[in-house]
C-alpha cells in the first residue's frame, strides 16, 4: 500500500528540516509522495523535487496561504500550483515582504513587555529566507530566555489576539482562493476543525474550493468525520497531512497523518480538470 503525507513544511517558512531533509525522512517514513506547502512561500519546491529524484519520493508543488477573515487567520493549501509562474511568486515575494514588516510591529510591541528581541536574531532563525513568522518569533523569545518554551511564547505574547499578536495582512478568502485557481492548483481548506467556526467552511465552499483537509493532527476523530461528511455532502475531495514543522513543533511529525495515494490520484484529476478548463478559456 502506497501512502502519501499532504502537508509538509521545510526551511522556507517555518519548518526546521531543509528540503533535503524532509525528503530523506519522507523516505525513511515509507511515504511514496509529500506534499510541499510552506506559508506564502514556493520556494522550497524546486530543491525538494532535486533531491527526491535519487530516493524515488513523489513530490507534489504545493503552498499554504494565509487568510484573514474577520481578524481570524485561515489557511488555504493549494495543491499543483503552477509554482514557476512569475506573476504568482511575485505576488508571494511581497507577502513575504509584509511579513517581515509584520515581525517588526510584533517586535516593538514586546517592548511593552521590557523584551528585546533584535530582527536580526529572528531572521537567523528563519534562514533569512522565504516567510518569517511567528513560531521563528517564538523561538527567538525561547532563545533570550523571555519564556521558557514555544507555547508560552504563544500563549502569554503571539498567540491569536494576544497582546503581542499583529494580525498578518493576508489575503481575502475569495483572493486566496482565485490565486490558487488562476496558477491552475486545487484549493483546499486546510484545518479548519482548528479556525473552530463552520459557517467559514461553507463560505469557502460558496467560493470555490475543492476539497477539506480532514486528517490532521489537531483534528479529532469527531472532527475527521464531520469533514468527511461535508466533502460528501458537497461532491470535495478530502485530503490529510501532517502539517510537520520539523522540530518546530516539538517532534518530528511527518507519516503521523498520512493518507492513501488514492487521495493523490484524486487530486491530481482535480488538478487535470482546472487546468484544462483555465487553458480552454
Ligand atoms: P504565522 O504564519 O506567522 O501567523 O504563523 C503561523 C504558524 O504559527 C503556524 O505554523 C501555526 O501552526 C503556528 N502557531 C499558531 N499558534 C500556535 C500556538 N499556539 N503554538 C504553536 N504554534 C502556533
Ligand atoms: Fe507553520
Ligand atoms: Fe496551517
Ligand atoms: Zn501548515
Amino acid at each position: 500500500m502506497k501512502y502519501a503525507d499532504l502537508h509538509v513544511h521545510t526551511v522556507y517558512s517555518d519548518g526546521t528540516s531543509t528540503p533535503a531533509e524532509v525528503v530523506c525522512c519522507a523516505k525513511e517514513k515509507n511515504l511514496s509522495c509529500i506534499a510541499i506547502c510552506d506559508h506564502d512561500c514556493i520556494d522550497g519546491i524546486a530543491p525538494s523535487i532535486a533531491h527526491s529524484e535519487e530516493v524515488q519520493v513523489e513530490i507534489i508543488p504545493g503552498v499554504e496561504l494565509t487568510i484573514i477573515k474577520d481578524t481570524k487567520e485561515i489557511h488555504l493549501l493549494g495543491y499543483f500550483v503552477e509554482w514557476k509562474e512569475k506573476w504568482f511568486t511575485e505576488i508571494l515575494e511581497r507577502v513575504q515582504r509584509e511579513r517581515v514588516t509584520r515581525l517588526d510591529r510584533m517586535i516593538e510591541k514586546l517592548k511593552s513587555f521590557d523584551i528585546e528581541i533584535d530582527r536580526e536574531r529572528v531572521m537567523r532563525i528563519s534562514g533569512g529566507k522565504g516567510s518569517v513568522g511567528r513560531l521563528h518569533l517564538a523561538r527567538a523569545l525561547v532563545e533570550v530566555k523571555a519564556v521558557s518554551s514555544i507555547r508560552v511564547a504563544f500563549d502569554r505574547y503571539i498567540g491569536d489576539f494576544r497582546p503581542c499578536y499583529v494580525e498578518d495582512i493576508g489575503f481575502s478568502p475569495k483572493e486566496a482562493i482565485d490565486l490558487i485557481l488562476r496558477a491552475k492548483g486545487v484549493p483546499v481548506l486546510a484545518h479548519p476543525g482548528v479556525i473552530e467556526d463552520d459557517s467559514l467552511v461553507k463560505e469557502f465552499i460558496k467560493y470555490g474550493i475543492r476539497g477539506i483537509e480532514s486528517f490532521h493532527p489537531e483534528h479529532s476523530q469527531a472532527d475527521r468525520e464531520k469533514y468527511e461528511k461535508i466533502s460528501k455532502e458537497y461532491g470535495l475531495l478530502v485530503t490529510g497531512g501532517s502539517d510537520c514543522h520539523g522540530l518546530g513543533k516539538g517532534r518530528i511529525l511527518m507519516g503521523s497523518v498520512k493518507v492513501p495515494y488514492d487521495f493523490v490520484e484524486r487530486l491530481k484529476e482535480e488538478a487535470g480538470r482546472i487546468k484544462a478548463a483555465r487553458t480552454s478559456n
